[in-house]
């Protein structure tokens, strides 16, 4: 999150992205075992004979736009991108019943050709998962290109509670087509091109368990590649509370390109995070704080005594919550947390943001969703943000899944521990990450991501009541207010496509320069966020909303644009039976706002 007042980008607020964690352990969500399909297996109707030879069928029946719409009383809504395909659709597909994610792999047959699946796709059903709000369950798929795993290749599919699909989200590369067998160098070897050859000299911290065979597109080619992860060492990097860096190598060992992020993505086997609070005996802690105008008030926080060594710590050893160093944690490798021999005295600001995390996780645990990735992530909260001097950083982030931790930082430079709304922001970047199975964070999915994170932060923040605030601004009890979703001119964001204040999109190659928000990710934050406000205003509950908002989230994949969000919000309007009149409302609210046509 940035304050724009002047156009430095001191950008509060990253991103959480949160690609798929794919966490054996899941609590509230079914996973299956990776599933990759045979090439041919269903897409086209293609099969092999037993020689391995082709096999085309009579007759493959390929649904038409037009077909879709006559299976649904011409009430099918659907978006389709540049090159034709489709990215969203709304409405049935495929008449048989989905049970399971095989029935699902079955039910796209018919519409591959719409969705550029043609012969060789190749993809693996991620996970699928019954939606406790909207009673859908949604099969979420990652698209394959040789040995890896597309970069924000997502598609999700939609069935509905009596087992009919009902649509689907797709973020997959049209005809990936077949790649060429390669003879990949080993990664260790990607590793070092990083280290010693790109950026040599530089102390740079490789996250080694995190580096993957991918596929990615860059400038227009799609390269099977190793994504390498690593510190985010750059100046640029750091205020834009982007904590990693991730390259990348091609299979043959010549450098592709790097970027800032703030997830490291990839398969989250680590378990340590949880086995720290083994063993803790939980307590309690109530105190007095002091707040940033004076005032002080009253909490009462779990708390947990290391019988070993005697002290004990900011640390809730049910929900998994604990406050930790952040220079020890992302510098030093390791974990310490906030501790007090006589667990009495704490520090102020670690209480706060301690107490308000708390109470964000059990916001969003009401909803059905435990921690950042819905199965109960240890959170670690870092305090004490210091920069590369030393100083208290100004900043608040959300950095994605490391070592087992779902990581926020705080900052003694501000006072964002008091605002709930800054610190749902940061906990929807997560949560959002997660639901959309990947991430872009630069121009209009940037600023989308930004837009639903600063619309749950007030949401939170309003139904815990923790605000006297009624024109929905960002941050205003930490004593500085950074953004208006009431009134996005005055803190000079803008309320329509192209209009005042409105950052344009920029190329991938200058996303890292810091000069121009990585496309206007939080300037353009109202454009989607004054949208909530909207709906506020012509009657919308703040528990309603926050369904809304929630269920939209899950119904996007990382390329969707404002078509595929006004898509997803007309959709959840129909999951969530609300009144049609928000569907009107909001059609015409994205009208104003250029938003669609
Ligand atoms: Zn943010």
């Amino acid at each position: 999150m940035k304050s724009n007042e002047n156009r430095k980008l001191i950008s509060l607020f990253c991103t959480l992205i949160m690609i798929l964690s794919l966490c054996g352990c899941a609590a509230k969500q079914n996973k299956y075992e990776p599933y990759t399909l045979l090439p041919r297996e269903f897409l086209l109707g293609e099969t092999l004979d037993e020689n391995g030879n082709i096999i085309l069928p009579d007759e493959t029946i390929q649904l038409t736009a037009a077909d879709i719409q006559s299976m649904n009383h011409g009430n099918a809504r659907m978006c389709f991108n540049e090159e034709g395909y489709l990215t969203f659709l709304n409405g049935r597909y495929y008449d048989g019943r989905i049970e399971d994610q095989e029935d699902a792999v079955a039910s796209l047959q018919g519409i591959a050709g719409l969705l550029g699946l043609g012969a060789g796709s190749d993809f693996f059903c991620e996970y699928g998962e019954k939606n406790n709000n909207t009673g859908y369950t949604y099969y979420t798929f990652k698209q394959r290109y040789g040995e890896g795993t597309m970069e924000n290749g997502t598609l999700k599919v939609f069935i509905d509670p009596e087992g009919y699909a009902a649509g689907l989200s797709s973020s997959f590369v049209p005809n990936l087509g077949y790649a060429e067998p390669v003879d990949w160098v080993a990664p260790q070897q990607a590793e070092t091109v990083i280290t010693d050859t790109v950026y040599p000299g530089k102390n740079i911290t490789v996250y080694s368990e995190y580096t993957q065979k991918v596929a990615v597109t860059y400038n227009e080619t799609i390269y099977s590649a190793y994504a390498v992860y690593t510190d985010n060492f750059t100046q640029a990097g750091q205020d834009a509370g982007l904590p990693y860096l991730v390259s990348y190598v091609n299979w043959d060992g010549t450098y592709i390109d790097t970027y800032a992020t703030s997830v490291l993505s990839g398969v989250e086997t680590d378990q340590t995070a949880s086995a720290y609070f083994e063993g803790m005996k939980p307590s309690t802690y109530t105190g007095t704080v002091w707040l940033q105008d004076g005032s002080s008030t009253s909490i009462t926080v779990p708390i947990a005594y290391d019988a070993e060594k005697e002290c004990y710590y900011l640390m809730d050893v049910d929900r998994k919550i604990a406050v930790a160093d952040r220079t020890m944690f992302f510098d030093q490798g390791f974990v310490s947390f906030s501790s007090s021999s006589d667990g009495q005295t704490w520090d102020n600001n670690h209480l706060l943001a301690f107490y308000n995390y708390i109470r964000v996780y059990d916001f969003f645990a009401n909803m059905g969703i435990y921690s950042i990735d819905g199965t109960g992530v240890p959170i670690l909260v870092c305090c004490d943000w210091l920069d590369d001097y030393g100083e208290p950083f100004d900043n608040a982030s959300s950095s994605g899944i490391l070592r087992g931790w779902a990581v926020f930082s705080m900052s003694d430079a501000n006072h964002f521990s008091e605002a709930v709304d800054v610190i749902a922001h940061e906990f929807t970047h997560g949560v959002s990450g997660y639901m959309r199975g990947g991430d872009i964070y630069m121009n209009h999915t940037g600023a989308i991501n930004e837009g639903f994170s600063d619309i749950m932060g007030n949401v939170v923040e309003m139904s815990l009541g923790a605000t006297t605030d009624t024109q929905w601004l960002i941050g205003e009890m930490s004593g500085r207010v950074l953004r208006s979703l009431s009134d996005p001119l005055l803190s000079s964001n803008p309320i329509e496509l192209g209009g005042q204040y409105y950052a344009p999109p920029v190329p991938p190659s200058e996303v890292d320069n810091e000069k121009n928000d990585r496309g206007g990710v939080h300037i353009n934050a109202s454009l989607l966020s004054q949208m909530s406000y909207k709906l506020y205003q012509y009657g919308m509950s703040l528990e309603e909303e926050s369904r809304l908002w929630f269920t939209c989230m899950g119904l996007i994949t990382p390329k969707s644009d404002y078509n595929e969000i006004y898509e997803a919000l007309m959709m959840s309007v129909k999951m969530l039976e609300l009144d049609q009149r928000y569907a009107d409302f909001l059609t015409d609210a994205f009208q104003k706002a250029k938003l669609i046509s």
